[in-house]
């Protein structure tokens, strides 16, 4: 489970995170959904340990990790995060991204060879092992941090619109992988996006985010139904 209450951050005098809380259940695929610039990335970053906060506490599976003076470094906390900037080892194939977590973690070499290639063929990367990141477009290297994620088999996943640079007929078959691979694997999920379609269409929960605020929290169909404010009936209907 992820608890986030009341967690600030400002860069200089702009406020990124004002005042946020949120609560996301063992097993659940929460999504923030929010317009460029909202804090969506700075939430993320600081649930993953990369983004001191300046107020409130974020605690993971109960346990504190962030809050006054106590920062529990990235590594501690265990999530797997995807990046909305993909960062790959430039001088590795991609099986080895993908296999280079496992390999830190101890896993042996057999189960290692069959979990990337069972990871990479989720992604249709099969034919790509071999080669290096800079040999590869903008969304097949997402797709290889993706395949990285997914093979850490972390319970706590934190994505950062994964899906942003794929072409709209991948990013569904993706969309639908996703979905699989989270029934599947039952982690914890964190999801960002500026999709109102896409969140719509993998949530268990969505919250909507602007200017740095969490304005509502709720089922998808719910955020339809009953939106609180004008600003998240605007933001679901609006096709982006
Ligand atoms: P996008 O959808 O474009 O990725 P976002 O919702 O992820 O946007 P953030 O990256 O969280 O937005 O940024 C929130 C605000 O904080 C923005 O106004 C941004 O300019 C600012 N910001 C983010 N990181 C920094 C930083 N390291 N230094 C200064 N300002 C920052
Ligand atoms: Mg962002």
């Amino acid at each position: 489970s992820i608890t986030v209450t009341s967690v600030s951050k400002s860069f200089g005098s702009h406020p990124a995170l004002n005042n946020v809380s949120l609560g996301i259940d063992d097993g659940m695929f929460f999504v923030v959904l929010g317009p460029s610039g909202c804090g969506k990335s700075t939430l993320l970053r600081a649930i993953a340990g990369l983004e001191p906060i300046d107020a409130g506490e974020i605690l993971l599976d109960d346990v504190p990790v962030a809050h006054g003076t106590l920062h529990v470094s990235p590594e501690d906390r265990r999530v797997g995060v995807v990046f909305q900037s993909y960062a790959l080892w430039p001088h590795m194939s991609v099986a080895r991204n993908v296999a280079f977590p496992l390999e830190t973690a101890g896993k042996r070499r057999p189960e290692v060879n069959e979990r990337v290639a069972e990871c990479l063929e989720t992604v249709s990367l099969s034919q790509f092992a071999e080669r290096r990141p800079a040999a590869l477009s903008g969304g097949q290297r997402q797709r290889v941090a993706l395949a990285r994620c997914l093979a850490q088999g972390a319970e706590t996943v934190l994505m950062d619109e994964p899906l942003a640079n794929l072409d709209p007929h991948l990013r569904s078959t993706m969309e639908e992988e996703l979905a699989a691979f989270h029934k599947a694997s039952g982690a914890t999920t964190l999801f960002i996006t500026h999709d109102q379609r896409e969140a719509m269409a993998l949530a268990d929960q969505v919250a909507v985010m602007w200017e740095g605020e969490i304005l509502q929290v709720a089922k998808p169909d719910v955020l339809y139904q009953r939106p609180n404010s004008r600003r998240v009936a605007g933001f679901i209907g609006q096709s982006s």
